[in-house]
């Protein structure tokens, strides 16, 4: 029997003119998504994007585990095709929902008719498959208002589909097109939540992070590039940019007080994303920060780190707390990844007593004691580069 996914489309629906250039998109990510599990034909029309195997060996249970997390799609359904005629039908809705039925003791069918030369209307469809079903199955009974399981048969142009229930998507609208942004990625838990929301909006991620080596190791910077591959399950293709930021801290801790460690290095951090996100046609950058969780995240600081920034730095975990930052992490997989103990940056030199006020004229005035022009032009210059 074959099996296809029925693709309902999310908040495209609600997009006016730009509605097509939606739907194409959306179409695009589902067919480069699917490319790299087996040979799939991807097809619009009436609204519902079918996913249809080209070959009996395709993998359906892989590729809805993709479709699950593709966003732009509100819900979708696994479905049996069959060929437009009646007992056709019948039969194959037997046979496919057998394991259903078995774990269920209501149902209801629906039908939806969009091939008007189908001979029987919908609530004809709807008796005859119904009393047909009970018939097959005689534990099973009909309950219209609250079944546990809605039947619904569709007649479309090509063929018959009948499916069970539908699969809740990922939400969010198509990325790209909302345009690039650069997230700033470190090994925690926050950032590759902050990533993963941000591509849910729309936008294609382009990955910055800061490494120190010998003071961060390799294998912390592996494990980066583990986490974004769970997100690229979300995003798809990420671009992900190793800054060496080793001269820079070393300088900051040769030349500046001690209390401004972290703030200047995160003014440089935000220096170095902004230029590299520029020569990325990135127009935004995205951080995990979280108000108040440490001391360079206070309104305070934001107020510094911002300062030396042009383009808007989005921050969408801002108003969350980490228990329920970290349930995302735990729903898309990267939590478990996130706790492996590695050193960040962030950790090496950190001050005893962090300035939670930083006084901005003074950051800049303790910044300025660091060559701080050549250190970002050879941070810039010496990036190595990976495609996730
Ligand atoms: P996370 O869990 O994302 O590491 P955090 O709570 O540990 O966040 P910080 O270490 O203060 O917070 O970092 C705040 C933000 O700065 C991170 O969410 C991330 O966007 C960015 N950041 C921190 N370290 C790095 C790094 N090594 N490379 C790139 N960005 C970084
Ligand atoms: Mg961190």
């Amino acid at each position: 029997m074959k099996e296809i996914l029925l693709i309902k489309l999310g908040e495209i629906v609600l997009k006016g003119l730009n509605r097509k250039a939606f739907e194409d998109k959306l179409i695009k990510n589902i067919r480069r998504r699917l490319a790299k599990i087996g040979k799939f034909t991807v097809r619009c029309s009436q609204s519902t994007i079918t996913v249809t195997p080209v070959t009996d060996d395709e993998d359906i249970d892989e590729a809805a585990e993709c479709v699950s997390k593709i966003f732009g799609i509100a819900a979708f359904s696994r479905a049996c095709t069959v060929e437009k005629d009646m007992d056709k039908i019948k039969q194959a809705a037997a046979e496919y929902l057998k394991d259903i039925f078995d774990t269920a003791s209501t149902f209801k069918v629906e039908a939806k008719r969009s091939d008007k030369k189908f001979p029987y209307k919908s609530p004809e469809i709807c008796n005859e498959l119904g009393g047909w079903l009970l018939e097959k199955f005689p534990e099973m009974t009909v309950d219209v208002h609250n079944p546990d399981v809605t039947v619904t048969v569709e007649i479309r142009d090509f063929a018959a589909y009948i499916r069970a229930g539908a699969i809740r998507g990922a939400g969010g609208i198509p990325v790209g097109t909302g345009g690039k942004a650069c997230v700033l990625i470190s090994g925690g838990i926050d950032s590759p939540v902050a990533s993963y929301m941000m591509a849910k909006r729309g936008l294609e991620l382009t990955a910055v992070h800061f490494a120190s080596p010998p003071y961060t190791s390799e294998r912390a910077e592996e494990k980066v590039k583990e986490l974004l591959e769970k997100v690229s399950d979300y995003s798809g293709r990420i671009k992900m940019i190793t800054v060496p930021f080793t001269e820079i801290q070393e300088s900051i801790r040769d030349n500046c007080r001690e209390e401004y460690f972290t703030i200047i290095m995160r003014r440089f951090m935000m220096q170095i994303a902004e230029r590299l996100a520029l020569m990325n046609d990135c127009q935004a950058l995205i951080t995990g920060e979280s108000l108040g969780q440490v001391a360079s995240q206070t309104v305070g600081a934001m107020v510094c780190t911002d300062s030396v920034c042009n383009i808007p730095v989005f921050r969408p975990l801002i108003g969350m707390d980490k228990e329920e930052i970290i349930e995302i992490s735990r729903k898309i997989g990267t939590f478990e990844i996130s706790v492996q103990p590695y050193e960040d940056c962030c950790t090496v030199f950190t001050p005893k007593h962090p300035r939670t006020r930083p006084v901005l004229e003074k950051v800049i005035a303790e910044q300025n004691k660091t060559d701080c022009g050549s250190l970002i032009e050879r941070a810039i210059n010496n990036v190595r580069v990976t495609v996730i």
